[in-house]
């Protein structure tokens, strides 16, 4: 975060209004994606562009413990993520090599879009949304997601956050992919069975609103209970998060969480009209502390530099969004694929005007 010395000084003296900040001065920038193998050249791109943070999926201390080291060089902080696809899909083949590993459970109709969806080049040929804002029925995502009512499972990221907290100098615990890969709900024997204990102790509650309230309430206190432990193992450490795949029933719960930077999709990979922009930016920040104090409102911003698979944002396209994100109260932006940005100069600009 860059915090001039006249910003200090203005709070201080609680003259912060009269202290000719200008938008720049408080805007946050952190992006998804560190690219390790340039590192250097990468790091330095990066603060020119102006990113405050980047976020790896790294969970190696020695690597994270490298990644601050240069990062600190460019006033930029690092932060680890950990995610219930590919980080635990390893963790659970190390550990329990002879038990399959205990996924979400779709029904018949979802195991057919899946098999749809990720056959060929159909994903690219539909109108799919990639675990953003569905627009057709049954869509799903391609990823397999860990049940979170698998407490071996929720075990195994124990360890990987003792990783990223024993590096002093990674800011943030980060999560990504924490949701259904129906977007939805698990059908698993476990899931049924806590459903309709759920039920049972709301006997006046209707079934779909029932089934609504106990999925969304046991993934945020799945990743409510990991925020905790992270701050267990180390009381500073922050958290953050991009609530990714959508949850449909309910696309902006993410302010029931537990969390410091809470990432909500504000401007999607896909083209999402100015008027939605601007009101999911509004309800990111102004509702961020209906539960949690510590809770500030982050808007993400997809960005993806991948003509004939993801639809083409242009400069004018990337600068609308950020302009109708930022005019709409988000001060703290989230960007995927911070890669993609540094790597598209005409992207970058934007982006520099904005944060740099
Ligand atoms: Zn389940």
């Amino acid at each position: 975060m860059k915090i001039p010395g006249s910003y200090i000084a203005a709070v201080a003296v609680g003259l912060i209004a009269s202290s000719g900040l200008t938008a720049a001065d408080d805007l946050v920038l952190s992006g998804w994606g560190l690219d390790a193998k340039n590192m250097e050249t990468f790091l330095e791109q990066a603060a020119d562009v102006g990113f405050d943070a980047l976020i790896t999926g790294s969970t190696d201390p020695e690597f994270l413990a490298q990644a601050v080291e240069a990062a600190a060089k460019h006033n930029i902080s690092i932060l680890a993520y950990i995610s219930p696809m590919g980080h635990i899909q390893r963790a659970w083949r190390e550990a329990y090599p002879d038990v399959p590993i205990p996924w979400q459970v779709m029904n018949d109709d979802e195991e057919a879009a899946f098999n749809f969806i990720s056959a060929g080049d159909n994903s690219y040929i539909i109108p799919y949304q990639w675990g953003g804002e569905a627009i057709m029925t049954n869509e799903v995502l391609t990823n397999r997601a860990i049940c979170f009512s698998s407490d071996a499972a929720r075990d195994l990221f124990k360890p990987m956050i003792d990783n990223i907290a024993s590096v002093p100098g990674v800011d943030a615990l980060g999560f990504d992919g924490f949701g259904y890969q129906n977007y939805r709900r698990c059908y698993c024997e476990e899931c049924q069975k806590r459903l309709a204990d759920y039920m049972a102790a709301h006997p006046d509650m209707p079934e779909e609103e029932a089934s609504v309230n106990y999925f969304r309430d046991a993934l945020v206190g799945y990743i409510n209970h990991l925020a905790g432990y992270a701050r267990s193992k180390r009381a500073n450490i922050k958290t953050s998060i991009h609530i990714w795949p959508v949850f449909m029933p309910e696309p902006l719960y993410g302010n029931r969480l537990d969390i410091d930077y809470c990432g909500q999709t504000a401007a999607w990979y896909t083209l999402w009209p100015e008027e939605k922009i601007a009101e999911y930016s509004r309800i990111i920040v102004q509702d961020a502390n209906n539960y949690y104090p510590r809770q500030q409102g982050v808007g993400m911003i997809g960005y993806y530099d991948r003509p004939g698979e993801f639809p083409v944002k242009d400069a004018e396209r990337v600068d609308m969004e950020l302009r109708t994100m930022i005019e709409n109260g988000c001060r703290r932006i989230q960007v995927c694929s911070s890669i993609h940005v540094v790597n598209s100069p005409e992207i970058a600009e934007v982006f520099r005007r904005y944060f740099k």
